[in-house]
């Protein structure tokens, strides 16, 4: 990759919010990637996001994190914003897509290169079996000067991460060991999801993620690149997932359920049972349901266990 000429703003990219008081109000935000169209997962960590943020009388936002065009599915970010709408959430500010910064996050990549914390990359997943896919503190050969290299970030030195989650409780991982440097750049030239999260996050002046658990062992990688980069940390709260009959995890590029934006009702009010809230009500239209399923909001029965689903009715299974 060529380094731009550095200059002294590279060496501080990290702008915050300027406003001191929007970093008081909460702000949370869901951050679907648009690899097809919005299923019963992703449902629930909108709902969920959404409802904590509503909750703390605080703002919303939607983040389309395309930086994987490979993965991506044409269309899919406007039908999982107009889905949204559907269910009666919509972002309190435009929503930001993760490809229009892409220069902006080389950026904060380049500033961890001129200071030695990132370097180039080209080994390949055969070469690290023999360190267990753990990525040691040096590359066991030198890069290869044919192949674009990815960027890898230097974790040595970092203590073990722990912190609170919400609903899953104290979680502590020991980023050295368990993950060693990991991607911050891809070898196709797009920032890495660990990178472009914590950017936007801290950018974006989030104080609150909550998003499925899935995602929960990223949590210390992105803490350990708060940690190197200078950003705060916000807190964290993960989900429970929802899986299919076998007991795998629904995800958006294996087709699985979208949720139907034209009768939203049965999905809306399954995705709040899945959360532990009160569905008891008779209420028929979505603004209605959302109105009462806050008023009754109560973030300690969300439950810490992931639940299967009945295929047929998306509801949690027994
Ligand atoms: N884009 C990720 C996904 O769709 C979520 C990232 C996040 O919430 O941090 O799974």
């Amino acid at each position: 990759m060529r380094f731009p000429v550095i200059s002294r703003n590279l060496l501080n990219p990290f702008m915050l919010p300027s406003d001191p008081s929007s970093l008081r109000q909460y702000r949370g935000r869901f951050a679907p990637s648009p690899s097809g169209p919005l299923h019963f997962g992703s449902l629930v960590a909108a709902l969920g996001s959404w409802l904590c943020a509503r909750a703390a009388q605080g703002r919303w936002l939607v983040r389309m994190e395309d930086i994987d065009p490979l993965r991506e599915q044409p269309g899919a970010s406007d039908h999982i914003l107009a889905t949204l709408a559907r269910f009666g959430m919509v972002s309190d500010e435009p929503v930001r897509f993760q490809s229009a910064r892409r220069e902006r996050y080389r950026e904060v990549l380049v500033a961890l290169a001129h200071r030695d914390m990132a370097y180039p990359c080209t080994c390949s997943r055969q070469q690290l079996q023999a360190f267990a896919g753990i990525h040691p503190a040096q590359c066991p050969a030198p890069v290869d000067p044919t192949r674009t290299p990815a960027w890898r970030v230097r974790v040595a030195g970092t203590e073990p991460i722990t912190f609170e989650d919400g609903v899953c409780g104290r979680v502590t991982q020991d980023v050295v060991r368990e993950v060693g440097d990991f991607v911050i750049w891809r070898h196709d030239d797009w920032p890495a999801y660990q990178l472009a999260v914590v950017v936007d996050d801290a950018e974006q002046g989030i104080t609150e993620v909550v998003r499925g658990a899935d995602l929960l062992d990223s949590t210390p990688r992105q803490i350990v690149l708060q940690k190197l980069i200078g950003l705060p940390k916000p807190e964290y709260v993960h989900l429970p997932l929802a899986l299919d009959p076998e007991g795998r995890k629904l995800s958006k590029s294996d087709a699985a359920r979208p949720v139907d934006p034209l009768d939203p009702m049965p999905a809306l009010r399954a995705a709040l049972c899945f959360l532990g809230q009160d569905t008891q009500d008779a209420a028929f239209d979505v603004r209605t349901v959302l109105d009462k399923a806050l008023a009754g909001f109560d973030r300690k029965e969300i439950p810490s266990t992931n639940t299967r689903l009945i295929a047929a009715l998306d509801q949690p299974a027994g």
